[in-house]
């Protein structure tokens, strides 16, 4: 049974529930071609709030749009915003999540490397830690590369002809970036918004955070035995959710001071929206809210390639809670 069933049993399904729900299919076309862009993305804006001011059902989203349907209305204003009939959902093709982290060749006889930068903080850091600016300066002034920021926080240092490779894993080294190939796979996945000091939204931390979060969750997986396992996570400082943590596998979502809401069931190459598995869990003790997890899906998993986020979105939310009700964790937390 799946969340959202669970969810209609008990309670009938909410706005939350709908909107994880596919709605409409927009052609790749579409979206190659800025002014379809914002036509889609006014769209999608025009459809979530139909689907929750109106309890419009997505799945009959095209449908509604033919004169005698019940939906009749809201599909037609949809439609309106739209311009043109809504498309009913496609079955989505197999997907894959590809970050373009490493040495690639670009096609046209220059290399490109990705580089994880840890939640996309490009600075000098104190203390030993990476040399953001004065790397990416040398890569310019050196081997006259151009960089893309890319859309999950990291750095694609580009136009790099292939004998010019040695000279940026040279400035790499001397500025103390790391090759993804020695970048914890938890890091390399996980994304946070700025959230405090710099967003005036924020209600608490985020890409300050995250790293040492990155480092207790690896702990706790450390601690089942769950050695070489990767997990989506996404942080956001409040629930407007810049980091898109309710695509990822684990999310967490600033509800208070030093507490998220906790979201799990994203999927591993963010095909799907995951779902709150629970609220108010407290920074100081968030082992306690993560090891039923974490335990759960190391035994109760189909097989180890079930990925945590596919696992919680087979299970839902209520086998997770019942779990966790019944757990004792053993977990040290973190000072
Ligand atoms: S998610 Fe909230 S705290 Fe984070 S950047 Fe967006 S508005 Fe600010």
């Amino acid at each position: 049974m799946s969340s959202q069933q669970h969810s209609s049993a008990s309670r009938g399904p909410t706005a939350a529930d709908r909107a994880r729900e596919p709605v409409s299919s927009v052609h790749v076309d579409a979206i190659l071609t800025g002014r379809a862009t914002t036509v889609a993305a006014f769209t999608v804006a025009a459809l979530s709030f139909v689907v929750a001011a109106f309890g419009l059902r997505p799945h009959d989203a095209h449908r509604a749009s033919s004169p005698g349907h019940p939906d009749y209305a809201a599909g037609s204003l949809v439609e309106s915003y739209l311009g043109r009939p809504i498309t009913p959902v496609a079955e989505l093709k197999e997907w894959r999540y590809s970050d373009w982290m490493g040495w690639h060749a670009a096609g046209d006889g220059t290399l490109f490397v990705g580089i994880n930068c840890e939640q996309g903080r490009v600075r000098d850091y104190a203390d030993g830690g990476p040399q953001w600016r004065a790397f990416l300066r040398a890569c310019v002034t050196e081997v006259g590369a151009d960089f893309i920021l890319s859309p999950t926080q990291s750095i694609v240092v580009t136009n790099v002809a292939p004998d010019h490779r040695a000279t940026v894993e040279r400035l790499m080294a001397e500025h103390r970036i790391l090759p993804i190939e020695a970048v914890d796979p938890l890091t390399r996945l996980s994304m946070a918004c700025p959230a405090l000091p710099l967003c005036g939204l924020a209600v608490t931390e985020a890409e300050r955070l995250m790293p040492t979060m990155i480092t207790r969750v690896r702990a706790v997986m450390d601690h089942l035995g769950l050695l070489d396992e990767e997990v989506m996570m996404r942080m956001t400082g409040c629930p407007n959710g810049c980091g898109r943590p309710y695509m990822a596998e684990l999310g967490f979502v600033g509800d208070g001071k030093a507490s998220y809401q906790l979201y799990v069931g994203g999927s591993p190459v963010l095909t799907r929206v995951g779902f709150e598995y629970k609220e108010r869990c407290k920074t100081k003790t968030i082992e306690h809210s993560l090891e039923p997890l974490f335990a759960m899906w190391r035994d109760e998993r189909l097989d180890e390639s079930e990925a945590f986020g596919d696992f919680a979105a087979r299970v839902g939310q209520p086998a997770l809670a019942a779990f966790a009700a019944d757990y004792v964790c053993t977990s040290a937390v973190a000072k």
